[in-house]
């Protein structure tokens, strides 16, 4: 028996030469050899029928807005309660070092509180729920870590077989929980680019669906439903300035996709967060282009770092990332491990609550970017805390 969920989803569109492919088959990228461009899936807003005041009456679960989620068949949807997160405002911290908040009012949206503790969770139920109703069998994903965890949950919620890359050099808690879920891992001498290489082969000769950051189109579906959150519990409003821990940057577009989408609802207006992206300096491609003027990034990568989910050499969607900082007329920073490391510290103890260190990197990008006045003292900024210290334990 299927019951229809009320997705809105119409089909799937090329970002760079506009092609269009069905929703009801499996896809990757743009199929054009020239292209190889990322698909991100198209709804038909002007259709829609929710309300704002139907909404409220909803699950707090990402699912919640699931007219502008994929899934058509509520039965295929996989979830452990992800999403709807709370946005907590950073109160004691301020009062360190001189006033570094001011008059701004800053808050951390706490991602770590999602199944497997980051924020990986909403890309993966949303990719898990779709290959599931598109009958997929076997997947694989290259992962620094998070990733990994939430497609093993997933997957062994759904039934579905999961294959895992990661960096040798991940911390332990990371090959516990997918073993502990029951998916094949395989750990990688290298990076996550490495990972990639043989997650790639392997998908290729086994017939295994190819989950990787923006190669698959529904992991951004899951993640801009943090845009959609955002706007809800702001009122129906933005942010002035939003900062993002970015790796592969599927969050930072995703929020960017969400508030397009809110936009064509009419639930919010023009009105856009400046978005900055926060690197960590053994991997700054996005940072150093950004700061270049450039169009795309190249490959950089200086070896490992204690924020493992930022070590992404080059973002297979360099190009977008880049385009979303200048349309918001936002900026990036680059931050080392050990400024990492003192505002993971200072955030325990000043705040009570155990960052990872991507999140903690945001700590001292707000600081840079509040003492150079970049953040004005009236402004209304968010941190997105994307997952959990618990699980880095053996870096801290
Ligand atoms: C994966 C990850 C990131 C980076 O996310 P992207 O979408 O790849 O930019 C940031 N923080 C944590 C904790 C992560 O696991
Ligand atoms: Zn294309």
């Amino acid at each position: 028996m299927s019951t229809s969920n009320g997705s809105l989803l119409t089909h799937l569109k090329c970002v760079a030469c506009g092609k269009q492919y069905s929703a009801e088959e499996w896809h990757t990228i743009c199929q054009d050899e020239n292209c190889k461009a990322i698909l991100s899936a198209q709804y038909d807003f002007s259709a829609n029928t929710l309300t704002k005041e139907e909404l409220l009456r909803r699950p707090a679960t990402m699912w919640r807005y699931r007219e502008f989620l994929p899934v058509r068949n509520s039965e295929n949807i996989v979830t452990l309660g992800e999403g709807f997160t709370p946005m907590i405002p950073l109160n004691r911290i301020g009062t360190i070092a001189g006033n570094i908040i001011g008059y701004r009012r800053v808050f951390y949206k706490d991602e770590s509180l999602n199944p497997t503790c980051s924020f990986k969770a909403r890309g993966l139920s949303a990719a898990i729920s779709k290959a599931k109703e598109l009958g997929v069998r076997e997947t694989v994903i290259p992962t620094a870590g998070n990733a990994g965890g939430a497609l093993a949950a997933y997957s062994a919620k759904a039934g579905i077989k999961a294959h895992i890359y990661m960096p040798e050099q991940t911390p332990n808690a990371f090959k516990t929980e997918v073993r502990l879920f029951g998916a094949e891992l395989q750990e990688v001498n290298g990076s996550i680019s490495d990972c990639g290489k043989w997650a790639n082969a392997e998908a290729a000769k086994h017939g295994w669906f190819d989950v990787s950051t923006l190669k698959e189109p529904y992991r951004l579906e899951g993640k801009k439903t943090m845009g959609y959150e955002i706007a809800e519990q702001f009122g129906w409003n933005v942010p002035d300035v939003i900062l993002y821990p970015t790796g592969g940057g599927t969050g930072l577009i995703g929020i960017w996709k969400a508030l397009d989408e809110l936009e064509q609802l009419g639930w919010i207006g023009k009105k856009r967060p400046r978005m900055v992206a926060v690197q960590s300096e053994s991997c700054n491609g996005i940072h150093l282009a950004f700061q270049n003027g450039q169009a795309s990034s190249t490959f950089k990568d200086n070896g490992s770092t204690v924020a493992n989910g930022l070590r992404v050499p080059k973002p297979y969607a360099d190009k977008i990332i880049l385009n979303v900082l200048r349309e918001s007329h936002g900026n990036s920073v680059s931050v080392g491990d050990s400024e990492i490391l003192t505002a993971l510290r200072e955030i325990a103890l000043w705040e009570g609550s155990l960052w990872s260190p991507e999140g903690a990197a945001l700590w001292h990008a707000f600081k840079i970017l509040s003492q150079s006045e970049w953040i004005a003292d009236s402004e209304t900024v968010l941190l997105l805390n994307t997952g959990s210290g618990y699980k880095y334990l053996d870096n801290l």
